[in-house]
């Protein structure tokens, strides 16, 4: 976005201004369409010098990198929408991720290639891990996505985490252990870390385990041409042309409720009047704004139990895709390795080769700890390991430690706990006077992907516009 679209440091907002938006990127932006489409004036605040939040791509090796959200895939029928409204004329607007090839699995021995990641697993692990994932999408069938604490079992589930249940299940122990890795690799955390219910919950509203962990009719399906920040970027030209305003570098810090409209005052004294805000932020950052007078009870204990999952997202680039000739699909698969998965993160032009994988849950966190130099080479010394010695002639080396971005502070999106869902569950979305909540934390389809933001940014849009002035 060009920076002639920004306003810094102007005097406050007058009444003039209907409603603020707080934090421009999926969700906030989509909420600030519709508001200012529908005719109200809306002001969005955002703290960072860009618009697009956990989306972030980058030029490098004269392509564009996701260092963020980067995929899109069957269901996600809002983001779809967006990317083909916005997609630059005569560009194709997405291109399958590439699967072709054999995958590398490594089960703690020797690295076996297969033709496919299942073929690796002994058959016993590979049958308990069907009837885990069937049993667990029979639970997922029973969940309220819309108000979890009202499904049937909801107690129960949410008394214990997702290892409490699957190990109740009682899987082969190779089963337990792929179970896991995709579970890390969709939450970002450990399943001893996630209340049951939070699982089932965030399965179902993805549209199930395949659905959430497939490339090939799921989740990780087709990648978005020119990368997801650039679409946010359009999109706030549509905000703006819509006659909205986006001011950038502009954390908020405070939000008064004066009875008759808010007040929301950022870190260096700008402030701006209007009948109503969306904070569109992740729950645990809504959750460190100073409120007046302060929220409910309720409300700040939720949003002291909603943590983000850990990630660190790396891509490795190379001149050509050089695996591909040697009939190797880039994806390797390591239960028990400090890299779970890796994929193929070459753009459809062919060059440059990018091998793209995740640090998660706690690799994200040791590999934080351990820097960009560790990961660099521990990442290289994994691909040599699994693909072969040619990794080691890598021309670059990309990575983002999502947990250490103060505007983000964690990815994917955010899990909840045992008990946080029965207990606090309503406060999530629930508005508090004229204080609105957004971000895809609070979807119920899609929750943690940037359909689910979008779809949240909608909800609220109508929440206010339909809400009594
Ligand atoms: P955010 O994007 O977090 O927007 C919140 C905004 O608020 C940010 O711009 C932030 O800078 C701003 N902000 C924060 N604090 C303040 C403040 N005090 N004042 C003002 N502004 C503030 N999703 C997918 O669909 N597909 C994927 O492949 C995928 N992969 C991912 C990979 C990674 C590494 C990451 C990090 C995320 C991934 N996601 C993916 C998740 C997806 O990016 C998010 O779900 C989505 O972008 C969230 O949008 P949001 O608007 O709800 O929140």
């Amino acid at each position: 976005m060009a920076a002639h679209d920004t306003h810094r440091g102007e005097p406050a907002g007058g009444p003039g201004v209907d409603t603020v938006v707080v934090g421009a990127g999926f969700a906030g932006l989509t909420a600030a369409r519709r508001l200012a489409e529908a005719g109200q004036a809306v002001v969005v605040l955002e703290a960072r010098d860009r618009v697009g939040g956990r989306t972030h791509t980058v030029e490098s090796h004269g392509t564009a990198i996701d260092l963020g959200g980067q995929w899109i895939g069957p269901g996600q029928d809002r983001v779809a929408a967006l990317v083909a409204e916005l997609a630059p004329l005569g560009v194709d607007p997405t291109w399958p991720q590439p699967t072709t090839g054999d995958d590398v699995v490594d089960l703690g021995g020797t690295p076996r290639r297969v033709a496919d990641a299942a073929g690796a697993f002994p058959e016993e692990d590979l049958v308990g891990y069907i009837e885990l994932v069937a049993a667990f999408e029979e639970v997922c069938a029973t969940v309220d996505t819309a108000a979890p604490w009202r499904t049937p079992e909801a107690d129960a589930l949410d008394a214990m985490t997702l290892d409490a249940w699957v190990r109740r299940c009682q899987p082969p122990e190779g089963a337990r252990q792929l179970f896991e890795v995709g579970v890390q690799a969709v939450f970002a955390a450990t399943s001893a870390q996630l209340s049951a219910l939070h699982a089932a919950v965030y399965t179902r509203a993805g549209g199930g385990w395949a659905n959430l962990t497939d490339t090939e009719g799921g989740a990780q399906q087709d990648r978005v041409t020119g990368g997801l920040e650039p679409l946010a970027e359009r999109l706030a030209e549509r905000v703006i042309g819509a006659g909205g305003r986006i001011e950038l570098g502009q954390p908020v810090r405070r939000i008064d409720d004066t009875g008759d409209g808010v007040v929301v005052t950022c870190e260096e004294g700008r402030a701006v009047a209007a009948g109503r805000v969306v904070v569109a932020l992740p729950p645990t950052l809504a959750g460190r704004l100073t409120y007046h007078p302060p929220l409910p009870g309720r409300r700040d204990q939720l949003t002291q139990r909603i943590p983000q999952g850990s990630v660190v997202k790396f891509h490795v680039i190379y001149d050509t895709p050089w695996w591909r000739h040697e009939g190797l699909s880039g994806v390797v698969v390591s239960p028990t390795g400090t890299i779970g998965v890796t994929f193929d993160g070459t753009p459809p032009e062919g060059t440059p080769g990018i091998i793209t994988g995740f640090f998660e849950g706690p690799n994200a966190t040791a590999a934080a700890e351990a820097g960009p130099a560790w990961r660099q080479r521990t990442v290289v010394d994994v691909l040599v390991a699994h693909l072969g010695a040619k990794a080691a002639d890598n021309v670059g080396y990309l990575d983002l430690d999502w947990s250490d971005e103060p505007y983000t502070r964690g990815c994917y999106g955010a899990h909840l706990p045992p008990g946080a869902w029965t207990q606090f569950g309503p406060a999530l979305a629930e508005p508090v006077g004229r204080i609105h909540f957004a971000g895809t934390e609070t979807a119920d389809r899609w929750g943690g992907y940037i359909d689910g933001a979008i779809r949240s940014g909608e909800r609220v849009a109508s929440e206010i516009l339909g809400a009594p002035a």
